[in-house]
């Protein structure tokens, strides 16, 4: 397959934060006179000051505009009733598709707290369609980095969520126990670790970002010989076009970037070592009945075989955590085409049983590939339930 003639694909994706308002009153105020459109390749191929948008159909109130949209100046987002969030970085919150019923949510790795104000503002919807928001749900946001901490804070504030998210900063996900008394409600938990950050737009694939000149419609884009410092300097003019709110994503990868010298096996071993600690310390959680796991990575060591170690690891088989199949998954996401894949070369941690249950796992992972016609970077997600009888044991 020739990459090199793949374009940018990534439109402004917005999504509207339903704590303060609505799809409905966003399209008659800061979109009143923005027009529909019914199809993603048109707002593609928009300008950027285009006044189109578009309704995406696998995430409630997320609407796309043409790429580098500018709204980072309207009162709409200043005032935190919309949010630039990547389409799929919207997918764990929904997927984890938290119910009053769930009690507690914990969002493991909460800043800058992007699924954090994702899942209050699912909790927000769902509890005043039933009844008015009772106080007995809440999101616990942990954050271990301090600074990050604070930047989580702004953000939970900015959407108004601070009613229902209970901010841990300084936290070590890690290091809390599972058994305490404060957790005993907890039902959900969203994991979005530290990854690689291989799959964020502007990592790794500026060689095949071209943008197509306007005039000629041909690649104007660095060549695949670039340096790599000219690589960092183009991904700094891309992020220096991005909102803050993207930006402080991308401030997430960059932390996280392998460094020129590090051996990327290396890197990758240490943090799929560290995903899959976060992964297991969440399923010890004793009335936890679902669990997101969710990476900007593209690569499979540090998603799909996660998600095959987690599953033979002790705390998952003596619980009786599986995967969230496909059929089980929410509607928006069940249609959603893109699933994970079993790796022959990386020497994927099999559970030792046959092809089709193999299959059943990697059909209920979720993948979202940069640079195609869907407009998202490179994610993955996967849910994990349990058996019914092992969570009403509650062990
Ligand atoms: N979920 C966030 C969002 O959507 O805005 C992005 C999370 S980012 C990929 C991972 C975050 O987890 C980082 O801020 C990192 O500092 C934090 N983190 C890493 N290890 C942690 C731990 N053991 N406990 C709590 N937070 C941790």
């Amino acid at each position: 397959q020739d990459t090199s003639r793949k374009i940018p694909l990534y439109p402004r994706w917005v999504r509207v934060n339903t704590i303060k308002t609505t799809l409905a009153n966003q399209l008659l105020t800061t979109f009143a006179e923005y027009e529909e459109v019914r199809d993603l390749g048109q707002i593609l191929s928009a300008s950027s000051r285009s006044k189109v948008y578009f309704i995406d159909p696998n995430i409630p109130n997320l609407i796309a505009l043409p790429p580098k949209a500018d709204l980072g100046r309207s009162s709409a987002y200043a005032q935190g009733d919309i949010i630039f969030q990547d389409k799929a970085s919207c997918f764990p919150a929904y997927l984890l598709d938290v119910k009053p019923v769930d009690g507690d949510v914990i969002d493991g790795c909460a800043a800058p707290g992007n699924k954090t104000t994702h899942l209050a503002a699912i909790i927000s919807e769902k509890t005043s369609q039933t009844h008015p928001r009772s106080l007995s749900q809440n999101v616990i946001a942990f954050e271990k980095d301090k600074i990050r901490a604070v930047i989580l804070e702004k953000m939970v504030n900015l959407a108004s969520a601070e009613h229902i998210v209970s901010i841990k900063g300084g936290y070590d996900f890690l290091a809390t126990n599972p058994d305490s008394p404060q957790f005993a409600n907890v039902g959900a938990i969203l994991l979005d670790p530290s990854c690689s950050g291989s799959g964020i737009v502007g990592r790794d694939d500026v060689i095949r970002m071209h943008l197509p000149d306007p005039q000629s419609g041909r690649s104007v884009g660095p060549k695949a010989s670039k340096s790599r410092k000219r690589k960092r300097d183009q991904k700094k003019d891309h992020d220096s076009q991005l909102s803050p709110t993207i930006k402080l994503e991308l401030d997430e990868s960059i932390a996280e970037e392998t460094p020129v010298n590090e051996d990327l096996n290396e890197r990758l071993e240490a943090l799929s070592t560290f995903q899959l600690r976060i992964l297991t310390h969440a399923m010890c959680f004793p009335k936890a009945q679902k669990i997101s796991y969710s990476t900007c990575s593209v690569h499979f060591e540090e998603n799909e075989n996660v998600v095959f170690r987690a599953l033979g690891s002790t705390a998952a088989t003596a619980r009786g955590w599986k995967i969230l199949k496909r059929e089980h998954q929410i509607d928006g996401l069940m249609s959603w085409k893109k699933r994970g894949f079993w790796d022959n070369g990386k020497l994927g941690n099999d559970l030792g049983t046959s092809l089709e249950e193999r299959q059943d796992v990697l059909n209920g992972c979720i993948r979202c590939e940069k640079g195609t016609e869907d407009g998202t970077m490179g994610f993955f997600v996967a849910a994990f339930v349990r058996d019914d009888a092992s969570a009403q044991n509650g062990f």
